[in-house]
């Protein structure tokens, strides 16, 4: 199986459902890490063009940590929108993928660019599947199934499945710290240390589902994209 994760910033897969994907590749199968913004937009005292340099490599360096393939989109943070050009580019990556299953951002997440980024892999996911639609990569013919990741706090958020993490944790925090920008950016802008954050929140869904430490998601139960196994580890 092929787990695709699409993410809005540099540290979203991270902090949302790297446990599971640590999981999968634990598992034999590949994982791929896609995120749509560069982060430019994650500091007070890093300038833009020196701070996506930097992000784009702690991105690289956690999906290393797994062995995950990881596709940058480059979009600024802030101005990523759903339109032709954007949705050819997200088709495009998801033909390179080739996935079984996409796990993204729910549409009622807290960040526009989440938002944004989660109608973009719907809508693209199926745009994918178009021969008369070119881009570099041939149609893939599977409309994929999609899973949607929790949201910051797990604000608003109920799962409908559970993945348990409490074997594959240490990792995800590993994969997280390589984020280094963003433990003094976001104790500044926020007041959040994102580790203790992450972990309250991988505490609290493993609580709802009696292990240690959980991940939550809900599927986007549409057809045809609804299957009879379960899809995720
Ligand atoms: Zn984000």
């Amino acid at each position: 199986m092929r787990y695709m994760a699409v993410g809005a910033h540099p540290d979203d897969i991270e902090m949302f459902c790297a446990g599971t994907l640590v999981r999968a590749v634990q598992a034999g199968h590949d994982a791929i890490m896609c995120v749509a913004c560069d982060g430019s937009g994650g500091h007070t005292a890093i300038g833009p063009v020196e701070l996506t340099r930097i992000r784009g490599q702690e991105a690289q360096s956690a999906a290393s940590i797994i062995g995950a393939e990881f596709i940058p989109l480059g979009y600024p943070d802030m101005f990523i929108f759903d339109d032709r050009e954007t949705r050819l580019i997200f088709a495009d990556a998801i033909r390179r993928a080739r996935p079984d299953v996409i796990i993204t951002h729910w549409p009622h997440d807290y960040h526009a660019d989440h938002r944004i980024v989660s109608q973009l892999v719907f809508a693209a996911s199926f745009l994918a599947t178009l021969p008369n639609i070119k881009t570099d990569h041939p149609a893939y013919p599977l409309v994929t199934p999609i899973y949607y990741m929790d949201t910051p706090a797990s604000k608003g958020f109920v799962p409908t499945e559970y993945v348990d993490i409490t074997e594959t944790y240490e990792t995800k925090q590993r994969m997280l710290s390589c984020h280094e920008s963003q433990v003094t950016w976001l104790k500044e802008h926020d007041n959040v240390d994102i580790l203790e954050f992450m972990e309250t929140m991988a505490r609290s869904r493993g609580t709802q589902c009696g292990v240690r430490y959980a991940e939550g998601f809900r599927f986007a139960d549409v057809w045809p994209r609804t299957v009879t196994r379960r899809l995720l580890p």
